[in-house]
């Protein structure tokens, strides 16, 4: 996959602002934040969107979604934040690697992303 964005980032072919990474999988902050915190959490292993999710990587995901919480306390996001994914072009997803937005900082009450 040498012509994904994200894994040439998770590579460290191409610099991100990382603030966390394990095994497993890679968070740096989005390039064009939507929010006050905006971070990008991937798979280490190049998964291309949620509907690629199975039995064989949902783990991953799993694991993902046990490491949200650690970045969330990092960024000292304790009134709650958002988590988004984009699955596919109608979703608007721009980066066909499986990544989940998260966002805080700020209300959100009042709107979807
Ligand atoms: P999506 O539209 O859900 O596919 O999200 C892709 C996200 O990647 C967007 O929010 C972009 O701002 C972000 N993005 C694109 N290129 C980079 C980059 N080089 N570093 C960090 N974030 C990026
Ligand atoms: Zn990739």
């Amino acid at each position: 996959m040498n012509d994904c964005l994200f894994c040439k980032i998770i590579a460290g072919e191409i610099p991100s602002n990382k603030v966390y990474e394990d095994e497993y999988c890679y968070a740096f902050r989005d390039i064009n934040p939507q929010a006050p915190v905006h971070i990008l959490v991937v798979s280490k292993v190049h998964i291309s969107c949620a509907n690629e999710i199975n039995s064989e990587n949902s783990g991953i995901i799993g694991h993902i979604f046990e490491v949200i919480p650690v970045i969330a306390a990092q960024e000292g996001l304790n009134d709650g934040y958002r988590i988004i994914n984009n699955c596919g072009e109608a979703a608007g997803q721009t980066v066909k690697h499986l990544h989940f937005h998260v966002l805080g900082g700020m209300s959100m009450t009042d709107k979807m992303v």
